[in-house]
């Protein structure tokens, strides 16, 4: 099943259910989505340094620690000087892309985002920038693209129309989470999709629907982790997503999309404390440490226990550093863009 996969990069629903729901594959499938991994990426990891820049938040995921209804988040905003500052900060590191994230924040109109942009893009001219800050019209997207922004992060959670009401209040739509997705990648950016594994409520036949979601649109990366309940959600007697199934899924889709970009998540670093080391193993080669300040890091608290958010991590590529090299492979300073783009640009 597994060759079938990797020759094919597809398998019948019936297979991959089969292939999600037993753990007697999984060496197998670590042995092959890290030779695919060494096979198009070499020993290379990929940087993003990854600035969260505001938890306000005018949505209310019932699985997010930021949600707008937590009255008990202590809010914060950074200016474009903090954030131009962690930009410099992490230039001098080695860091060539920056992630700015953050909830979805009226404060921070299509002017001020975009001046933001194009200030990191004037001042690094090297730097990729990349977005992650919800769902936006067309037209901010273009907008933004405009001013610098050449990547888009945005998990579109779950495929599934019932699942995703399910994880959503009645106001937001995963179909309009999806068009959002092609809206971006109709207007040039290198897309980001994804989902968390183990969300309350989800089934097998919810991770496949994401993953035929997945084929259709072809994102340039995918970013998925564990889910983890959050003290103050509605979500937090919900049991956490399984590391298993979390690094099972890395494998299956390094296999089916052997091309794309795959981050060990903090999540997965989360969940077990070797988490991002053997989703690295599994076939991810992209690691986005937190260049955000220390001042701000507990307050970005997605779920609980979230890592890097202490006062010892101010430097959390150290820490990363070592953890890569700790399994054979090597962290790069380089944009890192998905080998799609990589060959537009040599062509
Ligand atoms: N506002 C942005 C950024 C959201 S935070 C957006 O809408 O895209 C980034 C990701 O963290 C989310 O897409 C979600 O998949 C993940 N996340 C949020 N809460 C989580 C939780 N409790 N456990 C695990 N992952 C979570």
């Amino acid at each position: 099943m597994i060759e079938t996969l990797r020759r094919s990069q597809n398998l019948s629903d019936e297979q991959l259910k089969i292939l999600l729901e037993s753990n007697q594959y999984d060496d197998e499938l670590r042995e092959n989505a890290n030779a695919v991994r060494l096979e198009k990426y070499g020993h290379t990891v990929y940087l993003r340094g990854l600035i969260e820049f505001t938890n306000y938040c005018k949505n209310d995921c019932y699985y997010c620690g930021i949600r707008h209804s937590n009255r008990t988040a202590s809010r914060y905003r950074l200016t474009q000087e903090d954030i131009l500052e962690c930009c410099k900060e992490g230039y001098e590191l080695g860091y060539r892309t920056f992630v700015l994230q953050g909830g979805e924040d009226p404060y921070f109109t299509d002017e001020k985002v975009c001046q933001i942009v194009s200030s990191i893009r004037e001042k690094y001219p090297d730097c990729a920038v990349t977005l992650s800050i919800g769902e936006k019209s067309h037209e901010s997207y273009q907008a933004y693209f405009e001013a610098g922004a050449e990547r888009y992060l945005l998990r579109h959670e779950t495929a599934n129309p019932e699942h995703y009401h399910k994880l959503h209040p009645d106001c937001m739509s995963g179909e309009h989470r999806k068009q959002c997705l092609f809206d971006l990648k109709s207007i040039g950016y290198q897309v980001g999709a994804g989902i968390m594994v183990g969300s309350p409520h989800q089934t097998t036949e919810h991770i496949i629907e994401d993953i035929r979601f997945m084929q259709e649109l072809q994102p340039d990366m995918i970013g998925i982790g564990p889910f983890l309940p959050h003290k103050d959600t509605p979500f937090r007697d919900e049991s956490r997503g399984s590391l298993e199934l979390t690094l099972r899924l890395l494998g299956i889709l390094r296999l089916m999309f052997p091309e794309v970009l795959l981050p060990a998540t903090t999540a997965l670093g989360t969940i077990h404390p070797l988490g991002r080391e053997m989703g690295l193993k599994m076939g991810a080669n992209v690691v986005m440490p937190n260049l955000s300040p220390v001042s701000v890091r507990k307050k970005y608290m997605l779920y609980d226990d979230k890592i890097c958010t202490g006062d010892e991590s101010a430097q959390c590529i150290n820490c990363i550093q070592a953890r890569v090299k700790s399994i054979g492979f090597e962290v790069v300073s380089a944009r890192g863009d998905a080998l799609r783009i990589q060959k537009q640009k040599e062509a």
